[in-house]
């Protein structure tokens, strides 16, 4: 029986880290902003836009909202980001996605400053984390960085399999996992045999989408399991990627569907906001 990762308990103890880094820097009068768009009004995309809210909240960030009609051109979307990466009293800006279709992310992320990149998808920032550079790590990856960590799991010469190959997730997931010195295998909807290569996993990590995609004979004996997958299953329960149930009765650890990689993802956006703050201050020297 695994080991269950407590994702909810460790980004609650960050974020009580960073509430103090944050009122060190309110007593230096330096108030940490984050920038939050978000284009039409996709269900889930507001679930997760209000828990950034609560956590900007709690931590002391301020946070402010654009929301934006699903109508908008993308004129209008750049000219709010660059508005927003002109004023000084933004230190960070996300933007959620999904956004409509006729409008184009990879040019609303390139436009975003990369110094105001706190979800890491500026292709800079993208750039640097493959090139083990200093950056802004995007916020999944880097949650999930930071479970390994805390449970001591080191990584260096280990079998990774990452099942998923999106830019926000499987691909900077993979930068990191070779940054620690894992070897890594990179899995997606064409890749054949998909079983033979996850049960080769020392670490697997999904990050599909499809509901308890993961069964028990996909995993070899002791492995740490890894669910980034956010899904309803057939009763609208929110449920991961793993056959969660069959697949800690074989895994040595893995994280839970809620309570896993989901507030860890927030915790390191705060963590983020922060950082962006200070480097752009010690870059004007007020820190
Ligand atoms: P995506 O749709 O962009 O990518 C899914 C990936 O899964 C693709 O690379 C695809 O090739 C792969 N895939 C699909 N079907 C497959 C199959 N049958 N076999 C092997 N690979 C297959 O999704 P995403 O944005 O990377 O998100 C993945 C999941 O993680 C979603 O459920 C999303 O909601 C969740 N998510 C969670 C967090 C979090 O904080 N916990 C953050 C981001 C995304």
């Amino acid at each position: 029986m695994a080991i269950i990762i407590d994702g909810k308990e460790l980004a609650k103890k960050i974020r009580s880290n960073l509430k103090i880094e944050c009122q060190e820097l309110i007593k230096k009068g330096i108030q940490p902003k984050l920038a939050v768009i978000m284009v039409g009004d996709d269900s889930a995309s507001k679930v997760y836009v209000r828990n950034k809210s609560r956590a900007c909240k709690e931590v002391g960030v301020e946070y402010e909202e654009y929301l934006l009609g699903s109508d908008i051109t993308q004129k209008e979307l750049i000219d709010l980001i660059h508005k927003l990466n002109e004023d000084k009293k933004v230190n960070g800006i996300l933007l959620q996605s999904p956004i409509p279709s006729h409008l184009d992310i990879n040019e609303a992320f390139r436009e975003i400053s990369y110094k105001k990149d706190v979800d890491g998808f500026n292709p800079i920032n993208v750039g640097k984390l493959l090139l083990n550079q200093d950056t802004f790590i995007s916020c999944t990856p880097y949650g999930i960085m930071k479970m390994f960590e805390e449970y001591n799991i080191d990584l260096e010469g280990k079998n990774v399999v990452i099942i998923g190959r999106s830019n926000i997730v499987g691909k900077p997931l993979m930068a990191c996992c070779l940054n620690n010195h894992a070897t890594v295998t990179i899995c997606h909807s064409r890749t054949k045999e998909l079983a033979e290569k996850t049960k080769n996993a020392d670490i697997l990590i999904a990050a599909i989408g499809k509901a308890k995609f993961v069964k028990a004979d996909m995993v070899k004996e002791g492995a740490i399991v890894i669910d980034v997958g956010i899904n309803r299953d057939e009763n609208q329960k929110l449920t991961g990627d793993v056959d969660f149930e069959n697949v800690k009765e074989k895994a040595s650890y893995i994280t839970p569907v809620p309570g896993g990689v989901g507030p860890m993802t927030i915790a390191m956006l705060m963590n983020n906001v922060i950082k962006a703050t200070i480097q752009q201050n010690s870059e004007n020297n007020k820190i």
